[in-house]
């Protein structure tokens, strides 16, 4: 059980921490950066502690806070004050939280996931927006998808930017990664529909049947959803587009998705 002091920006717990805006740091680490007691309060919801709980000086007492400390050092993690310049160094913003955690990143594997518990899941090829990926975290969440595949070279999930774009939403969905040929092998057992997206689809994602648990398919956000894939699915739909726009941002197109499949559950 520890609680300390720092106030040196070379300090190493800060230089660990602002390192976790690397790729390669979270991947070594297994850690992961997520700012603000909101994203900390979903964590302790969902029964994760922080390994390490950062808290700025400035930081007013709050009921939530007080929390985090105890499950932070009930699970072995330690408590750290620091001062304003060390938070906005590590945030790389003017406007920093005044409470960080550092978590230990959670994948589910393809083989965990039980299709039957959500009447939508969502699969995403190659999505290369840390962005799109935070939303579309966040969107899952809030339409009651069961959970989001990541299929291919994807984005890192547990990037600060798309921590951030989950607004805490990355504790509370599985998240899965794999390959394109593991997920074919998987796809074979899936006891619903398989929906790809597809901008020369010619049926409209609201004639198609969404029967069982669906599985949504939807591409990368310059090349589309590529053949290999779209011919796994049962069907491939279209969101008619109506105006001079040829394409939906990816995020706002798996919504429409998203809430198309769980309003006709
Ligand atoms: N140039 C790409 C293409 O030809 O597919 C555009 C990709 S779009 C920006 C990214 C993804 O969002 C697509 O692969 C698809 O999954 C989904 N999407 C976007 N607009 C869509 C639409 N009107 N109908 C179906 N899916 C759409």
């Amino acid at each position: 059980m520890t609680e300390r002091l720092v106030t040196s920006l070379t300090n190493d717990t800060v230089k660990g921490i602002r390192a976790l805006h690397m790729r390669k740091e979270r991947e070594v680490t297994g850690q992961f950066l997520a700012e603000g007691l909101k994203f900390i309060g979903e964590a302790l919801d969902q029964g994760r502690a922080p390994r390490l709980l950062m808290v700025g000086m400035e930081a007013r007492p709050h009921p939530l806070l007080d929390r985090a400390k105890a499950a932070t050092l009930e699970a072995g993690g330690e408590i750290v004050t620091v001062t304003h310049p060390i938070l906005e160094k590590i945030s790389r913003r003017e406007n920093p939280q005044t409470v960080l955690g550092v978590f230990d990143q959670a994948y589910t594997r393809l083989d965990q996931l039980d299709p039957a518990s959500a009447s939508c899941w969502i699969a995403l090829e190659q999505v290369r927006d840390p962005g799109n990926l935070g939303t579309i975290i966040r969107t899952a969440d809030a339409a009651g998808c069961g959970g989001v595949i990541l299929i291919g070279d994807c984005v890192d999930p547990f990037s600060v930017e798309a921590v951030r774009a989950t607004m805490g939403s990355v504790f509370a969905v599985a998240i899965v990664r794999c390959t394109v040929e593991a997920f074919l092998a998987w796809r074979t057992a899936w006891p619903g529909s398989v929906v790809g997206t597809r901008l020369d689809a010619t049926v409209s994602y609201r004639e198609a049947a969404y029967a069982g648990p669906t599985l949504i398919l939807m591409g990368n956000e310059q090349a589309g959803l590529t053949d290999g894939l779209a011919a796994a699915c049962d069907v491939n739909v279209k969101i008619p587009m109506r105006g001079r726009a040829d394409s939906l941002n990816l995020a706002i197109a798996t919504g429409i998705m998203a809430y198309a499949v769980t309003d006709a559950a």
